[in-house]
């Protein structure tokens, strides 16, 4: 089953405007491989200048959040429809630094993973366990109550558009990446708790590993057969590091 591949920078709360656009122009100028899909996450201020910087580009646009109303009275929430005006594809769900920080419940993510296929958009639903939980030997439930939960919903269809990303939470901005094999075997399971549900359909989504991918460590995760993509935090807000993580993407997995 052919799955393109995905890499998709989660810049988090960096880059103004000028400068979205500026990393952009760099990007594009870095000549990108084809067969790899890419997509960048900017703050929601500068998704507009984003999107202006990414036309007749094949580069995606994709927000970091959302709330799951299409409108009303939540101050300083951001919708599903207004991030689909804004041109953007893809938005990141579920992220461990919003569970963590701002006491985001799966109960929303899971609304918020509904929402965005209501509104044409396509979720990029994060699961992880934190260290805590890996050092008790719970990954494998956690991640799959995680899946299940904000899955159960949907159809065979939406479970082929979707995009989850295992980020394990000890990994992401911590230099310390889950290995190969470790994160081979974790994103197989998640594919197995989608399946149970969607009679197979997720023997197409496209699931990637997030947490400290940097230019040295892309090919060992991007060579693991279940692995199709990454998100990636710090080194997104380099071009350089950013464009040898895709290529990395491209030879391990773009003639698949
Ligand atoms: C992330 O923000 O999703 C992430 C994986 O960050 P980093 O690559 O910096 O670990």
């Amino acid at each position: 089953m052919k799955r393109t591949p995905l890499v998709v920078g989660n810049w988090k709360m960096h880059k103004t405007g000028t400068e979205a656009i500026r990393l952009i122009e760099d990007l594009r100028k870095s000549s990108l491989p084809s067969n790899v899909e890419v997509a960048v996450c900017p703050a929601f201020t500068a998704l507009s200048d984003a999107g202006s910087a990414l036309r007749d580009s094949p580069i995606r646009l994709g927000a970091q959040d959302m709330y799951w109303e299409a409108q009303g009275a939540f101050t300083g929430e951001v919708s599903p429809l207004m991030l689909a005006a804004a041109g953007c594809r893809y938005v990141i769900v579920g992220h461990s630094e919003r569970r963590q920080f701002f006491g985001e419940t799966d109960v929303w993510v899971t609304r918020k993973v509904q929402a965005a296929f209501a509104h044409g958009l396509v979720p990029i639903l994060c699961v992880g366990e934190r260290l805590e939980e890996r050092d008790a030997g719970r990954t494998d439930r956690i991640v799959t109550e995680q899946t299940e939960m904000a899955t159960g919903e949907l159809s065979s269809e939406q479970v082929v558009n979707l995009v989850v990303a295992y980020e394990p939470v000890w990994a992401i901005g911590t230099g310390r990446s889950a290995t190969g094999e470790e994160a081979n075997r974790v994103t197989g399971l998640i594919r197995r708790a989608l399946g149970r549900r969607s009679g197979g359909a997720s023997a197409q989504t496209r699931i990637l590993y997030g947490g400290s991918v940097t230019p040295d460590n892309a090919a060992e995760v991007f060579g693991q057969p279940e692995i199709d993509g990454g998100l990636i935090g710090g080194a997104s807000l380099d071009a350089g590091k950013f464009t040898a993580i895709v290529r990395a993407a491209s030879r391990e997995r773009g003639n698949l």
